[in-house]
């Protein structure tokens, strides 16, 4: 469970989260739309110490973030995250860039770490691309690879910051598959995203985040439908 509690960023002058509360409770799936430059990566990076910040509390499973170094690890191995760009090892095979964090982090002897990679890259659909490397797979099957990848260290939270939005239009949908059955299966996840589709039908709660604050916190329904805020209204009516 996360519970963010009146978070404040600044980069240098310019304050990027500027009081942000939210709590994600277990099996829950939020979803975090907002114009450009409105925080959302930086609000999610700051759920697994990618991102600092000033002031507020984060507690993840009762962790607390940002006030020592020593929960970093802890953090990380506890909360998975999948990004826009891929970001796999180009030199690595798909099998090894799925084994490598499990092995270094958990400790995992090779065969171990072997076979929950083959079994991840089964439920993610792209078994027959286990020896391949990166380069040589479609950008759905480089984020499936990607979201194995953070499958692999047993992560009781998933965060996606976009992770279809560098895909061509045929293969947002294999992606989204695969979120959704992790949804299905329980998974606590935070999601960036801007796919209404998914969001209607996948999250239990949607955010829009603007100017560093959440302005509307709702279920989809209620989100789409009946949404509060003028600033919701208008954004909605940009991506509607
Ligand atoms: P997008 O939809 O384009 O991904 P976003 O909502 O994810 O946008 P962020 O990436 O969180 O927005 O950025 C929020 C603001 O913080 C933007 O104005 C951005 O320019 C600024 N920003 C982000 N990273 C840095 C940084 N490292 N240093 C200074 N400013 C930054
Ligand atoms: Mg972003």
């Amino acid at each position: 469970m996360i519970i963010a509690t009146e978070v404040h960023k600044w980069y240098g002058s310019f304050h990027v989260l500027q009081g942000v509360s939210l709590t994600v409770n277990r099996g829950e799936v939020v979803v975090i739309m907002g114009p450009s430059g409105s925080g959302k990566s930086t609000f999610a990076r700051t759920f697994n110490a990618l991102e600092d910040y000033q002031r507020g509390t984060i507690t993840i499973d009762g962790m607390k973030l940002g006030d020592r170094q020593g929960n970093v690890d802890a953090i990380r191995r506890e909360v998975g995250m999948v990004f826009q760009q891929f970001n796999l090892f180009p030199h690595l095979t798909v099998l090894q860039n799925i084994t490598l964090a499990p092995m270094w982090v958990r400790g995992w002897k090779k065969p171990k770490a072997k076979e929950v990679a083959l079994q991840l890259l089964e439920r993610v659909g792209i078994l027959p691309q286990a020896s391949k490397f990166p380069g040589q797979l479609s950008g759905g099957q480089q984020q499936r690879v990607a979201i194995a990848r953070a499958l692999a260290m047993q992560p009781k939270i998933m965060l996606f910051d976009e992770p279809t939005s560098a895909l061509d239009p045929e293969m947002v949908r294999e992606v989204l598959d695969v979120m959704r059955g992790l949804a299905d299966d329980g998974m606590t996840m935070v999601v960036v995203t801007h796919e209404v589709g998914f969001a209607r039908e996948v999250a239990d709660r949607i955010v829009l985040m603007d100017d560093g604050m959440i302005v509307e916190v709702a279920e989809p329904q209620e989100f789409f439908q009946n949404p509060k805020h003028e600033r919701t209204r208008k954004f909605l009516s940009q991506i509607l």
